[in-house]
C-alpha cells in the first residue's frame, strides 16, 4: 500500500557498523537500526488530510499492520529503518555531532501524485545517535507535536507533517522540571512526514570534520533532488545560488511565525529545515499576549535568544552557520555574502506584505508603517491578546471593540484612551485607502485570510493533554477539527478561540515549556 524507494539511503554513504550503540559515525549520513517494539501500540489521533496525500484509506490507517508499522512493531514491505548524523550549534554554540537520538526513517515513499515523502517515527527507541538519552518520548510532548505540525499547515505555513499519534502502552520516565524529580509517564510516537528532514547541521558536520568530500555529495543530493531548477546553472555559481534560495525560503518561514505569533522555542540549527519547513516542535508556543520578549522555553527563560521577537535575527545568524560550512568548499566568501544577504531583503519585503494584509493596507506605505509601529508598541506596553486584536481589527467600528483583547480589566481603562487616537489615526487611512464597500469587503476578506480566529493556544493543547492522561484521548481530534479551519469562523466553537484563562497564566505547559519532553 505505500511504495518505498529510498533515495538518502541508495545515493548516500552508510554507517558500516550495524550495531545499536552510541557512537560518533564518520565518513557516512546514516547507520541503519531498528525500532524497538513497545508494549501495546495504540493509534489515539491521525490526520486524515496526510493519509490521503500518501494514499492511505482511513481503514488503510487503522489496520492492525498499520498501526505495528506506525509503532516501530513491524516493517512494511519495502521500509528500511535508520537514523541519519548531523551536527548542530546550540544556544550559540557549537555542539558537535548530534543526529536522530529518537527519530527512525522507515523510508520515503512515492505517493499517489508521484511526490515524494520521507516517513519518521519519532520516539521509537534509541538509535547510535542518542548519546545517553532514551531515543523515547513522552505523550505529551507527542500530542504538541501532532497538533502543532497540523496546525500550522492549515494556517499555510511551510512544516512537517503529522500522519498519526500512537500511545505506546509503555511509560517513559522524565524528569519535567529538571528538580530531580523523575516520574514515569506515558510514552507515544508521532510518525512524522516530509519531503525531507535534512536539516542545516547535516552540512555542518561534515564540514567541522574537514569531510569536504562528503559534503559536497550531500549539497549535490539536496540540490538535485529538491532544487533541481538550479541545476542549469554553471557549476561554479550553483552552491551559492542555493544558499541563496535557502536563505529565501528561510525567511519566508520567519515573516510567517510572525504573522501568526508562532514560537519555535529550540532554534538550533539542527532544528533549521534545509527546505524552510518548521521542524522538531519541542517547547515551542504561541503568543497569548502580545510580547516581543517572550520565550515559551524554560531552559532559555536566562538569555531569551529565541523569544518571539528574536527569530529573525536568530534565522540569520543560523544561516550564516550554514554558509561557514559551505565556505569549506571553495566557495568565493564575496558569492556566500551575497547570498546571505537575501535573508534581510527577503524578510524586509515579506514582513511588509504580513503586516500590510495584517491590518489590511492596500499597499506598504510610510504613513501605514508609522501606524503599524504605534500598534505595536501600544500591544508591547499592556497584555493585549495579538490573535483577538488582529481578527478584532477587520470589522472594529470602535475601541471598545478590542476591550476583550485586554487580560487585565485596569489596563484596559488605562489604556483605552490611547488606543482609541490610535485607532482613529488607524480608521481614517482604511477609509481613504478602501472607500467604496467593496473595497471594505475586499479589504475585511484579505485581513481575515491573515488574521486567523482559532491557534493551537498553548491552554488548548495542554487541556487535550490532561484528558488523555485522564484516559479520555478524543480532545485531540476534536482540537485538531478545530484547527483545520483556523480562518472561518465556525459558530459553536468560539470557546476555542478565547483568550488564556487566568489559571493558565503561570501553569506548566500553558505558559512556558521545559525541553523534557
Ligand atoms: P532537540 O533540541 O530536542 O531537537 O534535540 C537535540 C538532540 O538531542 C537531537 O540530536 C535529538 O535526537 C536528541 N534527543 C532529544 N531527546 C532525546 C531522547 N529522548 N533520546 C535520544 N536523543 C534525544
Ligand atoms: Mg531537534
Amino acid at each position: 500500500m505505500l511504495n518505498f524507494n529510498n533515495r538518502f539511503l541508495q545515493s548516500l554513504p552508510g554507517d558500516a557498523n550495524l550495531h545499536n550503540h552510541s557512537r560518533q559515525v564518520q565518513g557516512a549520513f546514516w547507520s541503519r537500526v531498528d525500532p524497538t517494539p513497545v508494549a501495546a501500540p495504540r493509534l489515539i489521533a491521525h490526520s486524515p488530510e496526510v493519509a490521503s496525500v500518501l494514499g492511505l484509506s482511513e481503514a488503510e490507517v487503522k489496520s492492525a499492520e498499520m498501526v505495528n508499522a506506525l509503532s516501530g512493531n513491524a516493517t512494511l514491505p519495502g521500509m528500511e529503518t535508520y537514523a541519519t548524523a548531523y551536527g548542530g550549534h546550540q544556544f550559540g554554540n557549537w555542539a558537535g555531532q548530534l543526529g536522530d537520538g529518537r527519530a527512525i526513517l522507515l523510508g520515503e515513499i512515492i505517493a499517489p501524485n508521484n511526490d515524494r515523502y520521507e516517513l519518521q517515527l519519532k520516539g521509537a527507541g534509541p538509535t547510535p545517535y542518542s548519546r545517553r538519552a532514551d531515543g523515547r518520548a513522552v505523550l505529551r510532548s507527542s500530542i504538541r507535536e501532532f497538533l502543532c505540525s497540523e496546525a500550522m499547515h492549515h494556517l499555510g505555513i511551510p512544516t512537517t507533517r503529522a500522519l498519526s499519534l500512537v500511545q505506546t502502552g509503555d511509560a517513559v520516565e522524565r524528569d519535567m522540571f529538571y528538580d530531580g524529580n523523575a516520574a514515569p509517564e506515558p510514552g507515544a510516537i508521532v510518525c512524522r512526514v516530509a519531503p525531507s528532514f535534512i536539516r542545516f547541521g547535516h552540512f555542518e558536520l561534515p564540514a567541522s570534520r574537514g569531510e569536504t568530500a562528503l559534503l559536497r555529495q550531500l549539497v549535490g543530493f539536496t540540490m538535485t533532488h529538491y532544487f533541481p531548477h538550479l541545476l542549469a546553472l554553471p557549476e561554479n555559481e550553483r552552491i551559492a545560488a542555493w544558499y541563496g534560495e535557502v536563505c529565501e525560503r528561510t525567511a519566508k518561514l520567519m515573516a510567517e511565525w510572525m504573522r501568526v505569533g508562532f514560537v519555535h522555542g529550540v532554534m538550533n540549527t539542527d532544528n533549521m529545515s534545509i527546505l524552510g519547513l518548521t521542524i522538531d516542535y519541542g517547547p515551542y508556543g504561541w503568543i497569548d499576549n502580545f510580547d516581543p520578549g517572550w520565550t515559551p522555553n524554560t531552559t532559555d527563560a536566562g538569555g531569551k535568544r529565541y523569544a518571539y521577537g528574536r527569530q529573525p535575527g536568530v534565522a540569520q545568524w543560523n544561516l550564516g552557520r550554514l554558509g561557514d560550512a559551505l565556505s569549506t568548499l571553495e566557495i568565493a566568501a564575496d558569492d556566500l555574502q551575497t547570498a546571505l544577504a537575501k535573508f534581510e531583503s527577503t524578510y524586509a519585503v515579506e514582513i511588509k506584505r504580513v503586516f500590510a494584509n495584517k491590518f489590511g493596507f492596500k499597499a506598504w506605505s510610510d504613513q501605514g508603517g508609522e501606524i503599524v509601529d504605534a500598534a505595536f508598541a501600544l500591544m508591547g506596553a499592556s497584555e493585549i491578546d495579538m490573535t483577538i486584536f488582529f481578527r478584532r481589527l477587520a470589522t472594529a467600528n470602535s475601541v471598545n471593540d478590542f476591550k476583550d483583547a485586554f487580560y487585565l480589566d485596569g489596563e484596559w481603562v488605562t489604556e483605552r484612551e490611547k488606543f482609541a487616537v490610535w485607532f482613529g489615526h488607524y480608521s481614517s487611512l482604511i477609509a481613504t485607502e478602501s472607500p467604496t464597500p467593496n473595497d471594505q469587503t475586499e479589504r475585511i476578506n484579505r485581513m481575515n485570510a491573515a488574521n486567523p480566529k482559532f491557534v493551537l493556544r498553548n491552554y488548548l493543547a495542554q487541556q487535550a493533554i490532561d484528558a488523555a492522561h485522564e484516559g479520555d484521548t478524543s480532545k485531540i481530534s476534536e482540537l485538531l477539527n478545530v484547527m483545520r479551519h483556523p480562518y472561518d469562523e465556525q459558530p459553536g466553537r468560539e470557546s476555542f478561540a478565547e483568550k488564556r484563562p487566568d489559571w493558565a497564566r503561570h501553569k506548566a505547559g500553558c505558559s512556558m515549556l521545559s525541553c523534557s519532553s
